[in-house]
């Protein structure tokens, strides 16, 4: 059953054998997700060579996204690996403290107690610990604990309603950035990015160290999402995930569902890529199956329009990796089969000024209206594939790509489906006959079937995409 929506499952000890990571390509996963806030550079560069390996023996286009760590701001160690804080206790964060206990523990960001003010709230281990600021020190800020718990070392403190200064790219994120490059990574991550100047960089940086991944903002700071902000945010990278634990912690819980349908619908506007990312199944890391909830949630980013749903601890550490993506994909399918296949009216008045783009619509605009079986976009970079896939013309748009890398590059795109094709002379009827048969022996299409195909003449020849046709199935192959 095809899917549109694409599924990203992150790595970790769960899932980085063989066998479970070849079930879990045979199961639908899309893309995996390095999480470089866990692990060595050895332990991913590992892992994306088994799964380059396992796409060859399945046959399957799965890309690859090195998420960086970022500048999570994290408490030290406790002399006993944990403590209980209760409400009313007085709890110190303390720069200089190298060994915590249950009145003070160390921070690994000096420069917090200049961020913070007295009233304050900071938040803990994503939310669940609550302290509010009273006196701030220079090298210390002294809490009152609101909510209790057990805290446990290098919990993550964030301050409610944002505001912290650290820097979107630290020290060991640029190193990461070379090891992305080095593993020839389809995506990176960058968390905590700010603005569009926190992407430039980590583009600039990317390029020098030799790569060519395509750029993903993590949104997950309030700053992030003030609408001037997000639009700096969206010019400068390809896509956004809605990275929704640590916004809920900054924001607060009860505002992200309508971001993330006002970030979904920004991000397609200017033709950038979405995730929707955090306990999407989260009670299946130790369920075989996902609560009613669970299901509603991941339904609705698919008819929010979202292009790819992601996997965190479910597939990194729980026990079920392959149930997960399983339960996901009879998910994303059931609610595909209700979202809106209407081109909407904005898609008319919208003007077009390059040439690849406008063949680009005009296909999905014939493909809608003519209700073709496929869409077929002979593409070198992939940008015509992204372009159609941007409204939903309920048509799906298989890429056909000589390129190894642009075939995994599209492996995140709603409704696009990467195809490798081998034909390299300047013939368009033999073009137009490999293609056919690359989509008969795929069994997407059948001879008979009416398609829309759009390609670059001269053939053969660089350049942007001019053409478009629409083929019977059967009618460039020679008898
Ligand atoms: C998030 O905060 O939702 C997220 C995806 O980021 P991370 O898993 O890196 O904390």
């Amino acid at each position: 059953m095809l899917r549109s929506t694409k599924i990203v499952a992150t790595l970790g000890p769960a899932s980085s054998d063989a066998e479970t990571l070849e079930r879990m390509l045979r199961a639908g996963v899309d893309v995996v997700r390095l999480n470089f806030s866990h692990g060595t550079a050895e332990d991913h560069l590992k892992r994306a060579a088994l799964l380059r390996s396992l796409c060859e023996k399945t046959g399957r286009t799965v890309g690859i996204m090195v998420d960086l760590q970022g500048p999570k701001i994290r408490i030290g160690k406790f002399r006993e690996g944990r403590v209980t804080l209760k409400a009313g206790d007085t709890f110190i964060l303390d720069a200089t403290c190298t060994e915590g206990d249950a009145s003070r523990v160390g921070i690994d960001y000096p420069e917090l107690p200049q961020d913070v003010r007295p009233g304050d709230i900071l938040l803990l281990d994503d939310g669940k610990l609550r302290l509010v600021a009273e006196t701030v020190g220079a090298t210390e800020v002294c809490c009152r604990v609101q909510a209790g718990g057990v805290l446990s070392n290098n919990k993550g403190i964030n301050r409610q309603g944002g505001g912290l200064t650290a820097p979107a790219l630290t020290s060991k994120d640029m190193d990461d950035i070379k090891v992305a490059a080095q593993l020839r990574a389809d995506y990176l991550a960058v968390s905590f990015p700010k603005s569009g100047r926190d992407m430039y960089l980590a583009r600039e940086l990317l390029r020098a160290a030799g790569g060519s991944s395509l750029l993903i903002a993590k949104i997950e700071r309030a700053e992030a999402v003030v609408p001037a902000a997000l639009d700096d945010i969206l010019q400068a990278c390809d896509g956004i995930m809605v990275a929704r634990g640590d916004l809920a912690v900054e924001v607060g819980d009860a505002s992200v569902p309508a971001l993330q349908k006002r970030m979904i619908r920004a991000a397609r506007e200017q033709n950038r890529i979405t995730i929707t990312a955090t306990q999407m199944m989260e009670s299946m890391i130790a369920s075989p199956v996902p609560t009613r909830a669970e299901v509603s949630d991941v339904a609705n980013a698919v008819l929010d329009g979202t292009d790819a749903v992601m996997l965190s601890a479910e597939s990194a550490s729980g026990l079920y990796p392959v149930e997960t993506i399983e339960s996901m994909h009879r998910i994303c399918v059931e609610a595909e089969k209700s979202a809106s296949t209407t081109l909407d009216r904005e898609f008319l008045d919208r003007v077009f000024t390059r040439v690849d783009q406008s063949i680009a619509m005009a296909a999905l605009f014939t493909a809608y209206h003519l209700k073709v079986k496929a869409i077929v976009a002979l593409t070198q970079s992939g940008s015509t594939a992204l372009w159609m896939s941007r409204l939903n013309c309920g048509v799906p748009i298989y890429a056909l790509t000589t390129e190894s890398a642009a075939r995994y590059r599209m492996s995140l795109f709603r409704d696009v489906f990467p195809l490798m094709i081998g034909y390299t002379g300047h013939d368009r009827e033999a073009l137009l006959e490999e293609a056919e048969g690359v989509l008969l022996a795929s069994g997407v299409v059948e001879v008979g079937d009416i398609i829309v195909v759009s390609f670059g003449e001269p053939i053969g020849k660089a350049g942007g995409t001019n053409t478009m046709k629409i083929v019977k199935v059967g009618e460039h192959r020679k008898p």
